[in-house]
C-alpha cells in the first residue's frame, strides 16, 4: 500500500497544488481526501476540479453546507459558504461545470472503509460533523464510544490539528518524530489540514501511508498569494487570510 491522505483543503489552491506536487515527488499516485474541499478560501471551483481526479473523497461539513442549508456555522464561515455556493453555481444559471461540481459533492460518501481501515471527515461516530479534539482524551466515555466504532485504524480530519489518538492519549506529530508504525493497536489518525492548518505551523499538512508506516509531512506554499486573493474578495473576511500566516 502506498498512498497519500489529505484533508481540509478549504479552497486554498496554492496549498493544494504544493501538496499534490510533494505527493508526486514521493512517487505516490493514490490520493484519498477526507473532505472540506471548499469553504473559507478563494478557489472553490479550481480545488474541486483537482479533487475530482483523486481516488477517494469523503464529504466534509463545509462541502455539505454548500449543497444544503448550513447550520452551526459562525458568521465568518457562513458568509464564506454562501459565497462559495454562488461561485459553484455561477452567476448566469447552471453551467455544465456547475452541475458536474454539484453532482460530485452530492454523491460523496460520509465513510469509506477498506478492511481494518476507516476514513471519515469528523469522527467514527458522526462522520461528517463531530470533532475529536486533543482535550477529549480527558472525557473517557466519548473516547470509548469512538474507539468502539473502529475496527483498527481510523483516518480523520475536521479539527485541522494533526496527531494520533492511542489508548485515550493524544500525541502531536513532533512527539513521535512525524513517523508512526501501525500495530495491532487501535488508533485514530488526524491527518491535519492542507489549506488552513491550526497547530501554529502555517505549512500545509498531510499524511503518507506506505505499508504500515504513517508519515506526517509539512509543505511550504505561497501563502502571500492566497492571502491577497482572500483580501480582494469582499465576502471572505480578511481574518481568513491572516490566520493562514499564523497557522491558527
Ligand atoms: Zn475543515
Amino acid at each position: 500500500m502506498k498512498r497519500a491522505i489529505i484533508s481540509d483543503i478549504h479552497s486554498n489552491l496554492e496549498a493544494l497544488e504544493a501538496v499534490l506536487e510533494d505527493i508526486h515527488q514521493q512517487g505516490i499516485s493514490e490520493v484519498y481526501c477526507l473532505g472540506d474541499i471548499v469553504g473559507y478560501g478563494p478557489n472553490p471551483r479550481e480545488c474541486l476540479e483537482k479533487v475530482m481526479e483523486l481516488d477517494v473523497c469523503i464529504l466534509g461539513n463545509h462541502d455539505e453546507a454548500v449543497l444544503f442549508l448550513p447550520e452551526d456555522f459562525n458568521l465568518v464561515a457562513l458568509r464564506a459558504i454562501v459565497w462559495s455556493r454562488d461561485q459553484l453555481k455561477g452567476r448566469h444559471g447552471e453551467s455544465a461545470a456547475a452541475i458536474r461540481h454539484q453532482d460530485f459533492l452530492g454523491e460523496l460518501p460520509r465513510i469509506h472503509t477498506e478492511g481494518d481501515f476507516m476514513f471519515v471527515h469528523g469522527s467514527p461516530r458522526e462522520p461528517t460533523n463531530e470533532y475529536v479534539f486533543r482535550d477529549d482524551v480527558y472525557y473517557g466515555p466519548k473516547m470509548e464510544a469512538l474507539f468502539d466504532r473502529i475496527k483498527r485504524y481510523c483516518f480523520q480530519g475536521h479539527t485541522h490539528i494533526p496527531g494520533l489518538f492511542i489508548r485515550r492519549e493524544f500525541f502531536s506529530p513532533e512527539e513521535f518524530n512525524f513517523q508512526y508504525r501501525l500495530t495491532d493497536e487501535k488508533v485514530m489518525i488526524n491527518v491535519g489540514s492542507v489549506g488552513q492548518p491550526r497547530d501554529r505551523d502555517p505549512r500545509a499538512c498531510y499524511v503518507l501511508l506506505i505499508d504500515d508506516q504513517v508519515t506526517f509531512r509539512r509543505v511550504e506554499y505561497d501563502i502571500d498569494t492566497t492571502v491577497k486573493k482572500i483580501y480582494a474578495i469582499e465576502d471572505l473576511e480578511n481574518s481568513l487570510g491572516d490566520r493562514l500566516r499564523d497557522g491558527r
